[in-house]
């Protein structure tokens, strides 16, 4: 078995040493991680300049891009084979609901699905890295079924684990993704040369935490599991907007 690991919090990140470390054993593993982090890099690619590729001192591949460029460029150029699973993370907090779509651990999972490899996303729900040896184990176990006995293809799997010891973690939870209210406003602030400047806020509260979400799984102190797939096409909304807008240029 031939496993890419890789993350958005960057190739020095601790939960990006805990994944590989739980994952010793089940294969060969290959890390190709971002030189910094990349959180929120969502599904972007560099095509500005050329991407370089280090071997840092932990002994992990360091590309000085996005994390989809990483796993991009390990398929793509520096892997003789195809891998047989892409695992991202563990992320230094959640991925729940609308986080997915600005998510780098996502996206880097989600570039190893675009190539039609099985791929997982893990985060850490609370940030912080109180209790990520458990995360790990999680994730491990995660690992191993999807190896001995392979989901139907095609599989993205977004995971999120609540921060707690393993013997209080309650079971696994498939779920779906719940949502999120709008972010915080942004954060203005002057910087010491007088410009004003702005962050952007923190993510908003869970608006949908329904029963059968992540956002729910997490509350109950579960692990949630959540299938993902990425036809954005509003499939209903096709005969109406075809109705709508096949008109405009029938003289044309
Ligand atoms: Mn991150």
């Amino acid at each position: 078995m031939r496993i890419l690991v890789s993350n958005d919090d960057g190739y020095s990140a601790p939960g990006l040493e805990a994944l590989v470390s739980a994952l010793e054993g089940l294969g060969e593993l290959i890390v190709v991680a971002p030189e910094t982090n990349h959180s929120g890099a969502s599904n972007s690619l560099t095509l500005n300049r050329p991407l370089a590729v280090r071997t840092a001192a932990n002994g992990y591949t360091c590309v000085n891009g996005t994390p989809s460029d990483c796993v991009h460029v390990a398929l793509t150029g520096l892997l003789d084979a195809r891998p047989d699973l892409v695992v991202s993370g563990i992320n230094n907090g959640a991925n729940m609901g609308d986080d997915t779509l600005y998510s780098g651990t996502v996206a880097a999972a989600t570039e190893g699905y675009l190539f039609g490899i099985p791929a997982i996303a893990f985060s850490l729900v609370q940030k912080g890295w109180e209790h990520l040896p458990a995360a790990a184990a999680v994730a491990r176990r995660i690992v191993e079924r999807q190896l001995a006995e392979p989901l139907e293809a095609p599989v993205l799997l977004n995971v999120n684990i609540p921060n707690l010891p393993l013997q209080a973690v309650k079971g696994v939870q498939v779920t779906r993704l719940g949502k999120r209210h709008p972010s915080e406003p942004v954060v203005r602030t002057t910087t010491p040369y007088g410009e004003t400047v702005y962050w952007i806020g923190p993510a908003g509260m869970a608006a949908d935490a329904a029963p059968g979400t992540d956002f729910d799984a997490i509350v109950q102190g579960a692990v949630s599991v959540t299938p993902l797939r990425l036809d954005l096409t509003h499939h209903e909304q096709i005969a109406e907007v075809r109705t709508w807008a096949e008109p405009l240029c029938e003289n044309a």
